[in-house]
């Protein structure tokens, strides 16, 4: 018989074959713009620290201070324990942030799209996911045990027709629906970097009586008013009963949240099993991220924001020469399809000190692998110029 190892070997020489094999790069620096690695420093575009919040002297210090005041770990559950005062300052911030009833964060974004889906779809239920949600929230979806259906990528017309299905194969009871339908999306894509029709869907779903959730991960801090978010930026936030994102991303720290009505809340107190059944993050990931929220709604990040805009349109003027792309969040793709293709194009990259990740099935599709450029306030017009020539020779390496 062979031994565990040798099967797992067989397996990973399977993935290696297949370009799809994946290793950890270890870096010797903070996030930033620039990345020491293997002795070397590279310029880093793979990062989702989109207002370079990570390493800010006000997240670091916030962090400090609760180390100083709460200890470096929580000890237990919330249920459990008793609630640290840092998680309820982070609610009641993000709660004023989107502009909700009330707010509850998790260890991760993960967390919260498996807490969440499971406490709210059962076997009764039915999730209509748009086809490219990150992969939490079709993990989640499956072991909610509800009737699961994809429509195609911000396919209106796809959506429709889900709902229509949904609508006649709810379960009744007394002749009234007794299934919930939720339909999930993102704001902003994170491996396409192209935005929902928010407005719309919200229409539509309100048609068919359905809810909707939308994980704003990509653009919590950087889309809208404030850093708001795109519900907020197109006006809909009060009309969708489930917002979720994450505190990892352009608000610097650690975690994820769910946003929405005081029952809904409340419900997921009781029910989320990835919330209940898990130690509280540590008290400084809850402050670092207040203080995320804070810098996002300031003057300073206002001036973070359009910095990370102008960036943006730098490298899809010089890059893309698409003008019908918009690209509303820091997420810009250039999809090269082969994995073998993508693969050395990063290698490439590396050569020349850039550091963008070649990103592969199962992350997108099979032969849909791209680089997945991400842009960041800390960056500057010289380091996206040093790009925008790199990508030339990779782009068109006969001009
Ligand atoms: C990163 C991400 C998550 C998960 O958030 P974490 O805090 O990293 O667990 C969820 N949804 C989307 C779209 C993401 O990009």
């Amino acid at each position: 018989m062979s031994s565990l190892d040798d099967v797992l070997k067989h397996r990973l020489a399977a993935l290696r074959e297949q370009n799809l094999f994946r290793e950890l790069r270890r870096v010797d620096s903070a996030p930033g713009p620039r990345l020491q690695m293997n002795g070397r420093s590279l310029l880093n575009f793979a990062s989702n620290d989109y207002l370079g919040l990570a390493s800010h002297p006000a997240l670091k210090a916030a962090a400090i201070a609760a180390v100083s005041e709460f200890g470096a770990g929580s000890g237990a559950s919330r249920l459990i324990s008793g609630s640290l005062a840092p998680f309820h300052q982070l609610e009641e911030a993000l709660a004023a942030f989107k502009g909700t009833a009330a707010a509850l964060t998790f260890a991760t974004g993960s967390a919260a799209a498996l807490g969440t889906l499971t406490a709210l779809a059962g076997k009764d239920d039915i999730l209509i996911l748009d086809k490219l949600v990150h992969a939490c929230i079709v993990d989640a979806a499956r072991l909610s045990g509800a009737k699961l259906r994809i429509f195609a990528h911000n396919d209106l017309d796809d959506l429709e027709a889900k709902l229509k299905w949904a609508d006649s194969a709810a379960t009744l009871e007394n002749g009234r629906r007794k299934s919930e339908i939720l339909v999930v999306t993102e704001s902003i894509f994170s491996m396409d970097g192209d935005a929902a029709p928010l407005r719309a869907m919200v229409a539509l779903k309100e048609r068919y009586g359905a809810r909707l959730m939308v994980d704003e991960a990509h653009a919590t801090g950087i889309v809208g008013r404030n850093g708001r978010g795109l519900a907020d930026h197109l006006g809909v936030s009060d009309r969708i009963e489930i917002q979720m994102g994450t505190l990892g991303k352009a608000l610097g720290a650690s975690g994820g949240y769910i946003c929405g009505s005081r029952p809904l809340i409340d419900l997921l107190v009781n029910r989320a099993r990835s919330f209940i059944f898990s130690t509280a993050p540590v008290p400084a990931a809850a402050a670092a991220a207040s203080a995320g929220i804070q810098l996002a709604q300031s003057s300073e990040g206002e001036t973070l924001r359009e910095q990370l805009r102008q960036r943006v349109a730098e490298l899809v003027k010089s890059v893309i020469r698409d003008p019908s792309l918009t690209i509303a969040g820091a997420i810009v793709p250039v999809i090269l399809g082969d994995e073998t293709k993508t693969l050395s194009a990063a290698a490439n990259l590396r050569e020349q000190g850039i550091f963008a990740p070649a990103i592969r099935y199962p992350t997108v599709a099979r032969s849909a692998a791209r680089l997945r450029l991400t842009l960041t306030a800390a960056h500057t017009a010289n380091d996206v110029a040093m790009l925008a020539r790199a990508l030339e020779a990779i782009i068109n390496p006969t001009s």
